[in-house]
């Protein structure tokens, strides 16, 4: 008999502060999906920003979940540990001549895109205008060896042509034409830490075996380089349940630099999880 492959999800945070509200939803959101679909659900830790991302708020993130009665596989993934497997990665985009480096500073890119008198805006913001892409082969290297900083794009045109068009599947929102060109080149290594959030977050789902990937809404416009990653570093291609985001009263979507109300600063005022789960809109939740 052949049995089905298990669905496997898994909740992402980043150590960068406490857990608040908007997570709790994410982790309620994805815990609940786990016991429908009778799926299995991981932790990744997703600290490879080590300049925001501290061991106490992973300790942190641990205990809230815990409090929270979620429940979910060891071992758990902590991307930092992991560097060499974006590495990799980053050598099969430069074999098939994907990636080239880029010395720009931030002020450069935006001198640059004011010279030009246009300033095509993606999702992440402003469309890197390719100003390093046009530096012959000899100099790049020059520039390496002379010790220049850079960070790697993605040649986004070229890597286009090489898979032709993608699709990718949300459940909420069905199929979707991936259209990862309203980006530019993104970067995949930024200069500062050899890798990006895209690139590790694509490497890791497929390495861990996610193929229903929960996560919130602002992360679905990313979904479209991500399905591109896929392709390109021929990843399996999981299926994508973006979830609603919650606000404050204000209408402000809650985030930790907005001093989101804290799981644990919650706790400390005398809720008790239920109280937090039912506020995070997880009435019936039940471990
Ligand atoms: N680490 C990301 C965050 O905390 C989530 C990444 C993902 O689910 O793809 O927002």
């Amino acid at each position: 008999m052949i049995s089905a492959q298990p669905i496997i999800l898994r909740f992402a945070p980043s150590p960068s502060g406490y857990l608040h509200l908007g997570h709790a939803y994410s982790a309620l959101f994805s815990a609940t999906q786990a016991q429908k679909l009778k799926a299995r659900l991981l932790l990744r830790i997703e600290d490879i920003d080590t300049t925001r991302c501290r061991k106490s708020f992973e300790d942190a993130i641990y205990e809230d979940l815990r409090w929270l009665g979620i429940k979910w596989e060891e071992p758990v993934r902590i991307q930092s540990q992991h560097m060499n497997d974006y590495k990799k990665a980053l050598d099969q985009l430069d074999e098939q001549h994907l990636l080239y480096p880029c010395f720009c500073t931030r002020k450069e890119i935006q001198a640059e895109i004011k010279q030009s008198g246009k300033a095509p805006h993606g999702p992440d913001g402003l469309i890197y205008p390719g100003t390093c892409k046009k530096i012959p082969l000899g100099q790049r290297q020059e520039k390496i060896d002379q010790g220049h900083p850079y960070a790697l794009r993605l040649d986004m045109k070229k890597s286009i042509e090489l898979t032709g068009p993608l699709y990718w599947r949300d459940v909420s929102a069905g199929q979707i034409k991936a259209t990862p060109e309203d980006f530019g080149d993104v970067v995949l290594a930024r200069k500062d830490i050899a890798t990006s959030y895209h690139l590790a977050v694509t490497v890791d789902d497929a390495l861990q075996e996610v193929n229903y990937i929960t996560r919130g809404k602002d992360l679905f416009e990313a979904t479209h380089i991500h399905r591109l990653l896929q392709a390109l570093l021929v990843l399996p291609v999981p299926t994508w349940h973006h979830h609603n985001l919650i606000y404050d009263d204000t209408g402000t979507r809650l985030a930790k630099r907005h001093n989101a109300l804290a799981l644990r600063e919650l706790r400390e005022r005398g809720q008790n999880p239920k109280q937090v789960t039912a506020m995070a809109g997880f009435k019936n939740w039940s471990p």
